[in-house]
């Protein structure tokens, strides 16, 4: 269920459809990545062969930006609306919330994920948050360690593009999460 735009692929499914594949992902315990797709990102593409093929790798492409839908109109294609990845982001907490799946929060600078995380709480009280860290931490031990320590479900990476999708490729078999979303400066608008 994708388009393509300038050979970056884009999935078609509605929202709620994109949802209960992820949920069922993590039921079946498969390693899915969600990356939001903007014009910026089909762009760079288009110079370099290899952020193409890691967009394209990815199991949700959610078209993040007016344009993929336009342009799908234009082609008679699927996508009816724009989900930029920070509405993915607290749609899946909310989601995790009712359905009792664990999410991490990695990125940004130090404080930052842990605001982040009393700002979700405080919007879906029943969101198990199985911890944080931020995005300057070095030691990649540690960073394995801390994250698989509470078993989550659900991985946000606050990296910033394409770094942090280069870490999810790296990262997707020696952690514990099942579902990793790219989320950039996500956590700096959610904490405020
Ligand atoms: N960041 C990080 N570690 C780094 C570099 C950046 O955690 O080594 C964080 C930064 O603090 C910010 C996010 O990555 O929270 C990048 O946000 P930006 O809006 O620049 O990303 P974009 O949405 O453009 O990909």
């Amino acid at each position: 269920m994708k388009e393509t735009y300038l050979g970056v692929n884009v999935s078609n499914l509605t929202y709620s459809a994109l949802i209960e594949a992820i949920f069922a992902d993590i039921n079946k315990k498969k390693k899915s990545m969600i990356v939001a797709i903007n014009p910026e990102k089909v762009m760079k593409a288009q110079d370099d062969p290899e952020l193409k093929k890691l967009l394209n790798r990815a199991d949700y492409q959610v078209p993040d930006g007016i344009g993929v839908v336009l342009a799908s109109k234009l082609k008679g294609g699927k996508i009816k609306q724009r989900v930029t990845g920070i509405d993915m982001m607290l749609n899946l907490c909310e989601e995790a919330a009712e359905r009792g799946k664990k999410v991490f929060l990695y990125g940004a600078k130090p404080g930052i994920a842990e605001e982040a995380k009393q700002e979700l709480i405080r919007k879906y009280p029943n969101l198990q948050v199985s911890g944080t860290l931020d995005g300057y931490e070095k030691d990649e031990t540690k960073i394995i360690e801390t994250i698989n320590e509470g078993n989550p479900d659900i991985i946000f990476v606050a990296l910033g593009s394409p770094r942090q999708e280069y870490w999810i490729l790296d990262h997707l078999d020696k952690i514990s999460p099942s579902i990793f979303q790219g989320v950039g400066g996500s956590f700096d608008v959610i904490s405020g």
